[in-house]
């Protein structure tokens, strides 16, 4: 028996296939047991969803928005309480925990509650009336990851509701309680069956993506998954949104202001310890600033706090699962033997957990793994360059295309470099930001589709267009 509950049609339930262990990757032990779904009851969540869809779609939109602003409250109301879950789930410093919770998770549930769909008149006059208007899709489920369950989730479910789809929620294994918590919240302002929750370890996950009646999935995660995924999905044509793996670079030119970009590349680096898909994971540097932003960002490395979620003072928590740790811990040994020099860091922390120290690696170079590979956690390799065409064609030169960035005093050569990166998000003197207004996915491998905003928002509808003759014979 767990300690929490899935919701299937409004019903707090247990897991008909049992319960399984959810660890604290700061301690390596369970603290709460999280319920596994049947398959009968992810077919019992999705005809739910299925059921309630038709009086969900033809609520007004601007009740669903009302709806979602309450939902908005009470995340403020219960940010505390769900952010301890989250904390000891995932990982991060508890203050992190809330401050995504009440902080972006809100802000971006408020701002999605104001959307609108357009209705666009293509013409108008006395042959036809043409316009193109957009209805919901029907039943959609939402794959999240571990990294930012919460914030995530949300990213899924607001727009997917707001566009008038019902939705199955199916959270990572390694975090799932705190998802569960949220969508206890939800069903206290949703109609029953609206939004669900199904948690349980492999296989179902694999089971949504060929399910007959779930019409699009919305994926954050691996882009092996994500392959898998289309795969899956191809026989029932399931519409997607894939935002996958991110080997963001990063491109610092020679006329650079270190002191001004120094904390916000040391924070785009190491924010969630390195856990961001579009976290900054490649540092090429000019050769004439290689050496005082190493030391300037080893200097910041030097001072951080590292430690468990309920820590004083801890800005940075653990990597997040065994498998995680044991992958970076590759990536930091390879670097090694091939000759990178690790100025800080290089190393697991000498405590339980999975801790590893804060790391920054030079003498590397592409061809590497830890350049060419996502990392996914707490280590980054800068690499020197000298010439700015070269260092685009390096940073171009990955499968990966989720962001870049470039970093100049001048900002016409920033912009017009920007446009060049070969990813769905270019920044200037910035890196890995998003905003509820901004569009965010993938180039090449990093995924298919935006999330955010209106460009978001129209990807969980079909686009309809509707054709009028006016003149009543052929035109
Ligand atoms: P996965 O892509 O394996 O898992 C993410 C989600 O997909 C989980 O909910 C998982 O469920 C589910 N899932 C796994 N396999 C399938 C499948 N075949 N069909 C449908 N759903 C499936 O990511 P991991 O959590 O294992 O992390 C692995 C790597 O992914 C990391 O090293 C990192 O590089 C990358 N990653 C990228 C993220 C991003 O934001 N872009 C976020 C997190 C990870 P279950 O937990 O039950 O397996």
């Amino acid at each position: 028996m767990s300690d929490f509950k899935m919701i299937i049609n409004g019903q707090l339930v247990d897991g008909e296939a049992s319960s399984f262990d959810v660890v604290n990757p700061a301690t390596e032990k369970p603290f709460a047991q999280c319920p596994a779904a049947s398959h009968e009851q992810l077919d019992q969540a999705v005809a739910a969803a299925k059921a309630a869809q038709p009086a969900w779609a033809a609520t007004p939109i601007e009740e669903r928005g009302a709806m979602l602003d309450k939902i908005a409250d009470l995340l403020v109301e219960h940010k505390a309480e769900i952010g301890e879950i989250l904390a000891q789930e995932n990982g991060k410093p508890l203050p992190n925990a809330i401050g995504e919770i009440g902080g972006a998770a809100v802000a971006w549930t408020r701002n999605t509650a104001k959307l609108r769909l357009p209705e666009e008149t293509l013409k108008d006059d006395d042959d036809a009336l043409i316009k193109v208007h957009y209805k919901p899709l029907g039943v959609v489920a939402s794959i999240t990851p571990w990294n930012h369950p919460i914030l995530i989730l949300i990213w899924h479910l607001m727009p997917g509701l707001l566009a008038g789809n019902t939705m199955v929620s199916k959270p990572s294994s390694m975090t799932p309680l705190s998802t569960l918590k949220v969508i206890e919240l939800m069903n206290s302002v949703l109609p029953a069956g609206v939004i669900n929750c199904v948690t349980g370890e492999g296989g179902l996950g694999r089971k949504i993506t060929s399910h007959d009646d779930i019409a699009k999935i919305v994926f954050t995660g691996s882009t092996p998954t994500g392959i898998n995924i289309m795969q899956a999905a191809a026989p029932t044509m399931k519409r997607l949104t894939l935002e996958l793996g991110g080997n963001d670079a990063a491109i610092v030119l020679d006329d650079a202001d270190l002191e001004k970009c120094a904390d916000n590349i040391f924070a785009r680096i190491f924010g969630n310890s390195g856990q961001t898909c579009a976290a900054l994971k490649r540092l090429y540097v000019h050769e004439s600033k290689h050496d005082q932003l190493v030391e300037m960002l080893a200097e910041r490395v030097k001072k951080a706090s590292v430690g468990a979620w309920n820590e004083e003072g801890v800005k940075f928590g653990p990597v997040q699962n065994k498998d995680q740790f044991d992958f970076v811990m590759e990536l930091i040994e390879d670097t090694k033997a091939k000759g990178g020099n690790f100025v800080v860091g290089g190393k697991a922390m000498d405590r339980d957990g999975y801790f590893i120290e804060l790391s920054i690696a030079t003498d590397v170079t592409d061809g590497m793994r830890i350049v060419d590979e996502e990392p996914f956690g707490p280590i980054v390799p800068v690499i020197k360059f000298s010439d700015t065409e070269d260092a685009l064609r390096r940073a171009n030169d990955n499968e990966n295309g989720l962001g870049g960035s470039i970093w100049t005093a001048d900002e016409e050569k920033g912009w017009e470099l920007a446009k060049r990166l070969e990813s769905g998000t270019g920044w200037v003197n910035q890196h890995s930001q998003q905003m509820p207004f901004t569009p965010f996915g993938g180039a090449k491998m990093s995924g298919v589709g935006v999330e955010h905003g209106l460009h978001g928002l129209v990807e969980y509808t079909q686009l309809q267009t509707l054709h009028m003759n006016r003149k009543g014979g052929a035109m």
